[in-house]
C-alpha cells in the first residue's frame, strides 16, 4: 500500500534551509521574468492559449479515434506500438525490450518514465542506465527525484552541484559551470557511444502522420533517439494532438511558458525507425502508450482538463507555496499546482489528499497555464472531493459553526466582534501567541493591533 503523503511534514526541510529558499526564490524569480518578457512579444498570446486548449479539448474528446489513428501511422513508417495499462506493464514490457537489445540504456528527460519508475526495474534486471539531460544525470547521481518538471535540479546551488560531482566522479571542486558542465558532458559522452538503447518521452505525438515530437535545449534526446540501435519512446496516451499543423502553436506556446525561450534549441521530429539509405536513425523504434490512470481521468469529466497539460512548468514558477516548498514536498514527480491535481487522481484521494490543500488559490496558476487549464477550479473541486469523503478538520468545522452562528443575526455578531477584539488586545499586549490553530499562522506573523472601535460601530 502506497503510504500517505504527509505534505506539511514534508515541507519541513524545505522551509528549515535558508540556502535552499534563497536558491528557489532566485530561479523561480528568474523564470517568471523570462516568461513574462517572451510572452509580451506575442500580442495574440491569449488567442494561441485558446487555440491550444481547443486542441487538446478536441483531441481529448475523441482520445480513441486518434490513438488508433497514431498506431496505424506509427507502424506503416515502419515503428513498433505497445500499449501499457499500468506502470507494472509499461516496466515488464520496456524492461523486455531492453533485454532484446542490450544492457546499456540512455535516457533523455521523461516524466512519464519517472512516473512508473523505469529505471528502478531496469536496474533490477541488471540493466546500465544513465541519465542525459544535465539536470537528471544530477539528480540521478544524487539518489533524489526531480524537483521540478523542467528544471529537476533547481532546488541545488552551484557548489551543492559541484560537490555532487567531486564526491560521485571523483573530480576536482570547480566552482565554474562551464567546468562543472564539462564534466558531465565526458561521462555523457562516453555512455552515448556504448549504449544499445535510448528511452526518451514523449511531448507531442501527431496523430495523422504517426510522428513523435521531442522538444529540448542540450541535444542529449536528439542523441538518445538517433544514435542507440533501439529507441524506446515513452508517452502518456494523452500526449496525442490530431495534426502537424497544430504543433505550429504548441512550439510557440510551450518554449516561452517553460523556460521564457522563443523557441527549443533542438526540436526533434521521428517518424519511424530509420529508412533504407539514411544515414542516422535507429533500426528499431517502439512507441510505448501508457494509461496507468489516463482513462479514468478522461471518464472523469470535472477533471478531464487536466490531461491538457504540455509540462511546461509556468504553474510551478508562479506558484508561492511551490517556491518555499519546492517539488520534494509534493512526494510525487509531479508537484506544483498541477501537480496538486495530477498526483491525487493518479494515487487517490487517501494517499495525495493533502495535496489540493498546498495552495494559496491565488489563481496565477490558471492565469498562466498556456493551455488554460482551469488549475485553480480543480484544486477546489478535489477540495470538496476530500472533504466529502475525509470529512473536514473539528477545528475548522468548529470555526464554520461559530462564524455561522454569528453571522445569523446582528446582535451575535456585534458580540462576537467585541470578544474577538478584547481577545485580540489582551494577546497582543502580553504578546501570547494565538490559540492552536491560529498559533500555526502567529508563528510566523504578527496580528496588526486592532483599531479603538469596530468599523460597525463608527459607521452606525
Ligand atoms: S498545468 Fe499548464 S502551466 Fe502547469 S505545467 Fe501543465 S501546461 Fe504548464
Amino acid at each position: 500500500m502506497t503510504a500517505r503523503i504527509d505534505f506539511e511534514k514534508n515541507s519541513e526541510k524545505a522551509l528549515g534551509d535558508p540556502s535552499l529558499q534563497a536558491t528557489l526564490r532566485s530561479a523561480m524569480v528568474r523564470f517568471r521574468g523570462l516568461r513574462n518578457s517572451a510572452v509580451e512579444e506575442i500580442p495574440n498570446w491569449q488567442a494561441l492559449r485558446q487555440y491550444a486548449h481547443d486542441v487538446k479539448a478536441h483531441a481529448l474528446a475523441h482520445l480513441d479515434r486518434y490513438l488508433e489513428q497514431l498506431e496505424r501511422q506509427v507502424t506503416e513508417a515502419g515503428g513498433v506500438v505497445h500499449w501499457a495499462r499500468n506502470a507494472d506493464e509499461a516496466r515488464s514490457l520496456i524492461t523486455q525490450l531492453v533485454k532484446s537489445s542490450g544492457r546499456q540504456v540512455v535516457k533523455s528527460k521523461s516524466m512519464t518514465t519517472e512516473e512508473i519508475e523505469l529505471n528502478k526495474a531496469l536496474e533490477h534486471a541488471g540493466c546500465e542506465v544513465t541519465e542525459t539531460d544535465l539536470g537528471e544525470y544530477l539528480v540521478q547521481l544524487a539518489g533524489e527525484q526531480p524537483a521540478h518538471i523542467i528544471a529537476p535540479v533547481v532546488h541545488k546551488s552551484k557548489e551543492t552541484i559541484a560537490a555532487l560531482l567531486s564526491e560521485k566522479l571523483g573530480v576536482p571542486r570547480y566552482d565554474d559551470a562551464q567546468q562543472l558542465t564539462m564534466v558531465a558532458r565526458e561521462v555523457l559522452r562516453r555512455r552515448f557511444l556504448e549504449a544499445d538503447v535510448g528511452i526518451s518521452g514523449v511531448n507531442f505525438a501527431v496523430a495523422e502522420s504517426g510522428t513523435v515530437v521531442v522538444v529540448e535545449n542540450e541535444g542529449n534526446a536528439r542523441l538518445t533517439t538517433t544514435l542507440p540501435r533501439t529507441h524506446i519512446a515513452v508517452m502518456g496516451i494523452e500526449k496525442v494532438i490530431p495534426r502537424l499543423a497544430d504543433l505550429d502553436v504548441f512550439l510557440t506556446l510551450l518554449p516561452r511558458s517553460a523556460t521564457g525561450q522563443r523557441m527549443s534549441s533542438y526540436v526533434s521530429f521521428l517518424t519511424g525507425p530509420r529508412r533504407v539509405g539514411e544515414a542516422d536513425g535507429p533500426e528499431q523504434l517502439h512507441l510505448v502508450l501508457l494509461d496507468n490512470g489516463r482513462t479514468a481521468i478522461h471518464a472523469d469529466s470535472s477533471m478531464r482538463e487536466s490531461l491538457a497539460c504540455i509540462r511546461c512548468g509556468a504553474c510551478l514558477n508562479v506558484c508561492p507555496v511551490f517556491e518555499r516548498t519546492a517539488g520534494h514536498a509534493y512526494g510525487s514527480v509531479y508537484s506544483g499546482p498541477i501537480g496538486a491535481v495530477l498526483t491525487p487522481l493518479f494515487q487517490g484521494l487517501d494517499v495525495a489528499g493533502d495535496l489540493p490543500f498546498a495552495s494559496s488559490l491565488c489563481g496565477a496558476c490558471g492565469e498562466v497555464c498556456p493551455v488554460k487549464i482551469e488549475l485553480p477550479r480543480l484544486l477546489l473541486e478535489l477540495r470538496s472531493r476530500v472533504v466529502r469523503q475525509q470529512g473536514a478538520p473539528v477545528a475548522e468545522r468548529f470555526f464554520v459553526w461559530g462564524w455561522v452562528n454569528a453571522m445569523k443575526s446582528a446582535r451575535r455578531l456585534a458580540v462576537a466582534g467585541k470578544v474577538a477584539r478584547a481577545v485580540h488586545r489582551f494577546t497582543s499586549a502580553v504578546r501570547l501567541p494565538l490559540p492552536y490553530p491560529f498559533s500555526r499562522w502567529s508563528a510566523f506573523r504578527e496580528l496588526p493591533r486592532p483599531a479603538a472601535k469596530a468599523f460597525r460601530e463608527r459607521t452606525s
